[in-house]
């Protein structure tokens, strides 16, 4: 049997920008749906809010040292970037609401550190070191500026984690930093860095892990450990170690599933729930209708049943190559598969859609769902884009997706909510 649902607005997608723009326009007074396939990129991604890592433009990656300044400029200089469509002061606006949510979410004392006027350069699972405007606590001691003799630390039966090469690519960039491997005895389950972050949640098991840590790290003054400091209470733990161990202790993201993603989605889904916000996970957009100019609603596939949500408005925050929101057929053409939307920023007919070499901007990594200065998609009026959808960005160049999914994310959610005005929770 098909089902029905109406609410004020419907937000397609549970990424970074759709969470924020769902909870942002709850706290408003609409009533939120948010429908998505799955979850979004959080779990997968280190958990940072990357605002603008690297200076746009040319081939060498040039690490942005004031990322407040490197927005303002790409904001003049790139009309059709995100920022210049968001503005430079809703960048500072929606990362100050971020650090807000998680200082008052679930987690006890967790919040993010760091601002927007300096870029934290932290490990990455490799020892590269990568710019970041706003961190979670439990990364910010790993500060290429602060380091001092680091301990790299591994767990042997942890597969994702390569103590040895983390270092050795740290001691190329200048910084003192040595491995050690602790030998745990941990079941098969317990062999990820979920499994881990659990067992750190477990004060007994901690207590042990401590004793066992603390005579490999001597000489240092950091020790640097996978990013697993637990899902449930990760301030607590990383002042235990810190105490325990009498030096500063840091995280270090590594392969999925993303620890401090999960934490990072937690927050936004719990604040959403506190705003009254709902959201519908594994529910795929399959169809919707239209009313002219507008959509009227959208029809999602979950297992065994199909549901009709109808709503005033929509936020589209599917994502984009990545996520399937957008994808290049076989015959070359490339599609919104949501909605069915205009693309914007296509290379011509008679170009390539691949180049080859290693690190260059490929032809396709600025397309997106086309639209107006107010991020309102082109040819649906009541639809407002945000996140990876939006076209103009090369995220991963510029080491920026998750500064423009959280500030488009904000910014649709006033578009919104001014166009709904007093029409703002008729559907409650
Ligand atoms: C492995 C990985 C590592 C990354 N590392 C970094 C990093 O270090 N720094 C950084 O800044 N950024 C990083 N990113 C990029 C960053 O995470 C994304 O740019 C950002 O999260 C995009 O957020 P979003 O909310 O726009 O989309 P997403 O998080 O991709 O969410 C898209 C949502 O849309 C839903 N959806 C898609 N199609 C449908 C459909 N048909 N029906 C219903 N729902 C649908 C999906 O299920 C999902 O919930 C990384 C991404 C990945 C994948």
């Amino acid at each position: 049997m098909k089902r029905s649902q109406r609410d004020d607005v419907i937000v397609i997608g549970a990424g970074t920008a759709g969470l924020t723009a769902a909870i942002r326009l709850a706290e408003a007074g609409a009533s939120v749906r948010v429908v998505a396939r799955g979850i979004g990129s959080t779990h997968l991604a280190p958990g940072t809010i990357d605002v603008l890592g690297y200076a746009p433009g040319g081939e060498a990656r040039v690490p942005v040292r004031s990322p407040a300044a490197a927005v303002a400029q790409l904001a003049a200089d790139r009309p059709d970037h995100p920022y210049a469509l968001v503005g430079a002061e809703v960048v500072a606006e929606a990362v100050a609401w971020l650090r807000e949510a998680a200082a008052n979410g679930p987690l006890p004392g967790y919040r993010y550190a760091g601002e927007l006027e300096r870029n934290l350069m932290l490990p990455t699972a490799v020892g590269a070191l990568k710019p970041s405007a706003l961190v979670p606590e439990t990364f910010a001691a790993g500060d290429a500026a602060e380091l001092g003799r680091v301990c790299v630390i591994g767990i042997a039966a942890l597969r994702d984690f390569y103590p040895q090469l983390c270092a050795a690519n740290l001691r190329a960039a200048g910084i003192d930093a040595h491995a050690a491997s602790i030998e745990l005895v941990l079941e098969r389950a317990d062999a990820s860095m979920l499994g881990l972050a659990r067992r750190f949640d477990d004060a007994t098991w901690r207590a042990s892990f401590c004793a066992l840590l603390a005579p490999l790290v001597r000489a240092a003054d950091h020790v640097g450990l996978p990013a697993t400091l637990g899902l449930s209470d990760p301030h607590a733990v990383l002042s235990e170690l810190e105490r325990r161990l009498g030096r500063r202790v840091f995280e270090i993201p590594s392969l999925p599933p993303s620890v401090p993603g999960m934490r990072l989605y937690e927050i936004l889904r719990q604040r959403l729930r506190a705003a009254g916000g709902r959201i519908a996970l594994g529910a795929s957009i399959v169809s919707h209708q239209r009313q002219g100019e507008r959509i009227a609603s959208v029809d999602a596939a979950t297992a065994g049943s199909e549901t009709t949500y109808s709503a005033d408005a929509f936020v589209l925050a599917s994502g984009g190559f990545h996520s399937g929101a957008i994808a290049l057929d076989s015959h070359w053409v490339t599609r919104e598969l949501v909605l069915g939307l205009p693309l914007q920023g296509l290379p011509a007919a008679s170009e390539p859609r691949f180049v080859a070499a290693y690190g260059a901007e490929q032809p396709l990594a600025r397309v997106g769902v086309a639209v107006d200065r107010e991020l309102r998609a082109t040819g649906a009026a009541n639809v407002v884009v945000a996140g990876a959808s939006l076209p103009g960005a090369v995220p991963w160049h510029e080491g920026s997706g998750e500064g423009i999914a959280l500030a488009s994310g904000y910014r649709a959610a006033q578009v919104v909510a001014a166009e709904l005005g007093a029409g703002i929770g008729a559907a409650a």
